[in-house]
């Protein structure tokens, strides 16, 4: 029988899973997939693996009505699959540890009860992220539940970068900045080192650029800023949310507009972003690939906004050294990344347009101050590495045969 770790994302209508077999000291990601639409019409995918191509449909065999049947169906499904698999752990991405939970941390009842008292802090998230573990409980009894925090790496923010100018009993009680897409930046930081040690030790803003978009300022690995806040509403435009906004424009929509706090939330949520600039499209291929002026107004604010927070990042690292494209955008757009780098010439970034187009990893010149790099991120896999940490700290692999070591899993095999 082998050991294997699940990683599971659960959202409001769906749940995202990862299965990595344990093969110490490495492991490797033999299927991934999702449930989408929880509800009459949920569906259940599997991601094509090396070699397929399209996703796969499976067969649920019940209604896929909320987080335990759709863990449920994961669980059926892996029996049907991997019968001979043990599921050791499960890994879960959670929104928020607040400001005390620092690292990924084995759940038990304290931790559960840490959890929901921090669901004001997110509750679009969190409430979706302790269902999964809930459903993973019951489903995995014996398996070890590690959360893992979205939140956790911006911890290392200065006071200047955690706080607003509220009065300091806001502060105290946790509003502040805490910066999310964490899991991402880490595994970025961690490839950067592995990789590119020089430029990983030095100043580096890292775009991740997804249907949720930030950038984050590390120094020496460490976060020191982000453009993400209090929430994920934050900073960049994203696909559906507005990014930074005049806090007088809520202020607006409530007392001149009548709009109430769930219309104030599904406009700046749902409804903004590149959606509502373009009215057209949440997706930038779309946008893209659609030409008219109302898309590449879109574009530009993106590409804009983006500059001009590369800008202030810049600011508060005193310098950059190194700036890292990640996400669906991030790795994908060519014209994102050359719209982005073409004007920040003053910062010392030269693009070099033919390593852009190609694809390359490294897409500034050799005389380029800046070095400009894509690289792909993998937060399955950092959930997935935490989750081995703990798993070994606590004996949970039965079939364990090499002493463990942590850096290798970052070189082992997707
Ligand atoms: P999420 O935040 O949901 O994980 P992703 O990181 O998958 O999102 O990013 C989705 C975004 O990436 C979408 O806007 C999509 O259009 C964009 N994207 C994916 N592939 C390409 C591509 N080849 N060119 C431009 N944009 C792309």
């Amino acid at each position: 029988m082998s050991d294997v770790l699940l990683t599971l994302n659960a959202g409001s209508s769906s749940v995202k899973f990862a299965v990595f077999l344990v093969c110490e000291p490495q492991m490797e990601m033999v299927a991934s997939g999702q449930i989408e639409g929880l509800g009459a019409t949920a569906h259940f995918k599997l991601h094509p693996r090396r070699g397929q191509s399209g996703d796969t449909s499976v067969a649920a065999g019940h209604p896929l009505t909320d987080h335990t049947a759709a863990v449920g169906a994961i669980l059926s499904w892996l029996e049907q699959e991997h019968g001979d698999a043990r599921v050791a752990a499960v890994g879960h991405r959670v929104v928020h540890g607040g400001v005390e939970l620092l690292q990924p941390a084995i759940v038990d009842a304290e931790i559960l009860a840490v959890l929901r008292r921090l669901v004001p802090l997110a509750p679009l998230h969190q409430p979706h992220n302790i269902s999964g573990i809930l459903a993973a409980t019951a489903a995995f009894p014996d398996a070890l539940q590690v959360a893992c925090f979205d939140t956790a790496f911006h911890r290392s923010h200065p006071f200047t970068a955690d706080a607003f100018a509220l009065p300091r009993r806001y502060y105290d009680e946790g509003v502040r900045r805490y910066g999310f897409h964490g899991l991402s930046y880490e595994f970025i930081s961690e490839r950067l080192r592995a990789l590119f040690p020089q430029v990983a030790a030095g100043r580096v803003i890292v775009a991740h650029l997804g249907n949720g978009a930030s950038l984050c300022g590390m120094h020496d690995g460490k976060s020191i800023d982000s453009t993400m806040g209090f929430t994920a509403l934050d900073g960049l435009p994203m696909g559906t949310r507005c990014g930074q906004l005049d806090p007088g424009v809520v202020l607006y929509l409530i007392s001149q507009r009548g709009m109430d706090a769930n219309s104030v939330s599904d406009l700046l949520y749902k409804e903004s972003g590149l959606k509502g600039l373009s009215g057209i499209s949440q997706d930038m291929r779309q946008l893209e690939a659609d030409g008219s002026q109302a898309s590449l107004d879109a574009i530009a604010y993106f590409v804009a906004r983006i500059r001009r927070e590369i800008g202030g990042l810049a600011a508060s690292l005193g310098g950059v050294d190194a700036i890292v494209f990640t996400g669906g955008i991030g790795e994908n757009s060519r014209r994102v990344r050359a719209a982005v780098l073409s004007e920040l010439s003053w910062i010392g970034a030269d693009l070099d347009r033919h390593a852009n187009d190609a694809g390359a990893q490294v897409i500034s010149t050799p005389k380029s101050k800046v070095v400009a790099l894509v690289m792909k991120t993998d937060e399955e896999r950092m959930i997935a590495q935490h989750t081995a940490e703990a798993a070994r700290v606590s004996g949970a692999f039965a079939t364990s045969h090499i002493a463990s070591s942590p850096g290798n899993l970052m070189a082992s095999p997707v």
